[in-house]
């Protein structure tokens, strides 16, 4: 993990995943400029943002879904201490792909990397139907956070609470979500940092097989 100069201060990384074209950089970009664009262009790559969290400085990285990029989505993964995992609430595949596909891009993640889990489009419910129930998803959160993570231990109250339904379009929940990440990743932090050092658990799992 990169430390920045300040002895209080060091660089977290947050990393979004999921297929191509579930909005994750709309997200992104709500979240950083408070505006939506209709019909964006694809990511290429990666790319990220810094926002400062409290004394932390934040690197939000945004990774293109497509098939051929994944390689690198891993490789920006790396040492990720929280994830957000997209889908659309109106493709289910997209859902499905994200056990498929994305998940073992998390095996060089920390250990403990904290998984949020989001439906995105919620705009589009009426429109074009639902086709993942809020409650599927919530499990997926509830269950891949008490498998990976143990800030959560065996408390699944809390664990289902990593899990947000959110529209770019209307802006729904999209603060609340990078309001959570935020105030869950800094009370983690909390009493582990030392002499600057952040101490969140920096062993990354062992890489098995992935994809
Ligand atoms: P990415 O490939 O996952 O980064 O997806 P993008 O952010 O590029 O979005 C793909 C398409 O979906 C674009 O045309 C966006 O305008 C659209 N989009 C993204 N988020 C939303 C949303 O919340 N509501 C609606 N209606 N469209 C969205
Ligand atoms: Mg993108």
């Amino acid at each position: 993990m990169a430390v920045s100069g300040s002895r209080q201060k060091a660089d977290l990384k947050v990393v979004i995943l999921g297929s191509s074209s579930v909005g994750k950089t709309s997200l992104i970009q709500r979240y950083l400029s408070g505006h939506f664009v209709e019909n964006r262009p694809s990511t290429i790559g990666a790319a990220f943002s810094v926002k400062q969290w409290g004394n932390f400085k934040v690197a939000i990285w945004d990774t293109a879904g497509e098939e051929r990029f994944r390689a690198l989505s891993s490789f920006y993964s790396r040492d990720a201490c929280a994830a957000i995992l997209a889908y659309s609430i109106t493709d289910k595949k997209s859902f499905e792909e994200l056990q498929k596909h994305f998940l073992c891009l998390l095996d060089h993640a920390r250990e403990n990397c904290l998984l949020v889990v989001v439906g995105t489009k919620s705009d589009l419910i009426d429109e074009d139907g639902r086709q993942v129930e809020f409650e599927v998803g919530q499990e997926f959160a509830k269950q891949e956070n008490l498998r990976r993570n143990d800030y959560f231990s065996t408390n699944e109250a809390k664990a289902s609470t990593a899990f947000f339904e959110t529209s770019s379009k209307t802006g729904e929940n999209v603060n609340e979500l990078f309001q959570f990440l935020e105030k869950t990743l800094l009370s983690r932090l909390k009493g582990s940092e030392r002499d600057g050092v952040i101490s969140l658990d920096r062993k990354t799992k062992s890489s098995g097989g992935c994809c």
